[in-house]
């Protein structure tokens, strides 16, 4: 584990099993500094045990510097379920991981994720209170993908004024790859600000609604990289932007929801050369984790909630003022930001 490429001083990981319902988990700990480590359970049928421990490795580091530069007195984790969503959900397998989560002691808080649900938070809430992401009231929805599709339209905008040097969206050309939960979202608020839209999706289905609501262009997904556009917003999966990727982008600033944009570091220098401006993944898309954190708390407030996913921007402007006077990318202010929050006493280098 001390080895492994994704380990990063993780406080703590946990594999969990249950031979009855078949459970089969890791949760990972990343860094508790500023509280408890929230973070989603990804359920997907991972080829192997290795491969589910990078994912949860790497995303639970995420959700620490996500946590930390949206603001709230959160740490990282993340959790992961061997098991395809489709197939293997049951309620008991969703009881045992809840069972899991709660012999933590609450310094792991689970939400949903990619392949769960907020119906499978509630069978987890039977065996445990370290669960968010539930309805407060009947008629409500615990979803948390509209605030982060808001978080990334206010990003956008920051980014869009720090990089084509406009204060609104009008007739700006946007490409939104991946028009799932967040990208219908984002797509919607951007068609409503007056951008020009280019959308995708391997599921024709949602594309050609969503493209039909909104007057909307559609690229096939092979294509969406090469879109003339002003912005991409990668909203898919992560890793959508490699190196030679970042050859074929004619948008001068890339803005999404997606998780781990960045296929290697060496893609966020490439578009750096090429001067286009990144917003950094985890400061646009921590919408959905302001929402969750509020719910958490007896003083919910949406006005609250509105205006710190509203903020999102201005970290995002200090971010894309401070890397320019420095002479660095985005991504790496970005960082230095949050681990001056969450590891105040780590020795840095110049
Ligand atoms: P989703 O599963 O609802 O939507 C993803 C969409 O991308 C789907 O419609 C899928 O068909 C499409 N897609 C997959 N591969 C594609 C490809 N190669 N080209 C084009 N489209 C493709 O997921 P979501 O909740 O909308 O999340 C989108 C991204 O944002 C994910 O990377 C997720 O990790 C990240 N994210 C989501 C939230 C949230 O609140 N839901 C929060 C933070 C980050």
């Amino acid at each position: 584990m001390f080895d492994h490429p994704d380990f990063d001083h993780h406080e703590q990981v946990v594999y969990g099993c249950d031979e009855a319902s078949g459970l089969k988990a890791i949760i990972a700990i990343h860094n508790t500094h500023l509280g408890p480590a929230l973070g989603g359970l990804r359920i997907f049928p991972y080829a192997s045990d290795g491969e589910a421990l990078s994912d949860v490795l790497r995303l639970s580091r995420g959700m620490t510097y996500k946590s930390a530069l949206a603001g709230l007195p959160l740490g990282g984790g993340k959790a992961v379920i061997i098991a395809d969503p489709r197939r293997d959900k049951t309620p008991e397998l969703l009881r045992a991981m809840g069972r899991l989560v709660e012999r933590l002691g609450g310094r792991y808080i689970t939400a949903e994720d990619s392949g769960s649900s907020e119906t499978d938070m509630q069978w987890i809430a039977e065996e445990t209170a370290y669960v968010t992401g539930l309805r407060r009231s009947a008629g409500e929805s615990g979803d948390p993908s509209p605030f982060t599709a808001l978080g990334v339209f206010h990003g956008l905008r920051a980014a869009v004024r720090h990089g084509l040097g406009r204060d609104d969206l009008e007739g700006v050309r946007v490409a939104v790859q991946g028009v799932g939960s967040v990208g219908a979202h984002l797509a919607r608020s951007l068609e409503k600000a007056g951008a020009k839209l280019v959308i995708s999706d391997i599921d024709a289905s949602a594309v050609a609604r969503l493209a039909e609501e909104l007057g909307a262009a559609t690229l096939p997904p092979g294509e969406i990289l090469d879109a003339e556009v002003d912005v991409f917003a990668p909203c898919a999966l992560g890793g959508a932007i490699d190196e030679a990727a970042c050859r074929r982008l004619k948008a001068r600033v890339v803005a999404g929801a997606a998780n781990n944009q960045l296929a290697t570091p060496a893609a966020g220098e490439a578009l750096h050369r090429r001067g286009i401006l990144y917003a950094p993944d985890y400061v646009a898309n921590a919408g959905g984790v302001i929402e969750v954190a509020w719910q958490r708390r007896s003083d919910y407030d949406r006005q609250a909630v509105l205006a710190q996913v509203e903020r999102i921007g201005a970290t995002l402007e200090t971010i894309f003022a401070r890397a320019k006077r420095e002479g660095k990318r985005p991504e790496q202010v970005a960082d230095r930001l949050a681990e001056e929050r969450f590891r105040p006493d780590h020795p840095r280098a110049a």
